[in-house]
């Protein structure tokens, strides 16, 4: 079992961090803790939990969609402008009916 490299105490299993000091038990597990916190960063939960949280709710939501669009694959923007295009199209058709 490894200990922590600060105080010594004994490793808590699937932590990167020593719970007492907050020292990194190695730099594989710095490294680890930083790769799951970008992972995390990026789920949609994390996105609503960050806009929820902002003072300014609206131009965080603006940055959001910004930033996942930005994100988006081009394969997945040209479905999505033509699904809204498709919509359009058809709304405004029934209007002018
Ligand atoms: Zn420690």
């Amino acid at each position: 079992m490894k200990n922590c490299p600060q105080c010594g105490q004994e490793r808590v299993a699937e932590t990167y961090k020593c719970p007492a000091c907050e020292v990194f038990y190695s730099q594989l597990d710095e490294l680890l803790y930083e790769e799951q916190q970008r992972l995390e960063a990026k789920t949609f939960k994390a996105h609503l939990r960050r806009i929820w949280a902002a003072e300014a709710k609206q131009q965080a939501l603006r940055d959001a969609l910004h930033t996942g669009w930005r994100e988006t694959p081009w394969q997945t923007q040209v479905t999505l402008v033509t699904v809204f295009a498709f919509i359009f199209v058809l709304v405004f058709g029934v209007l002018t009916l």
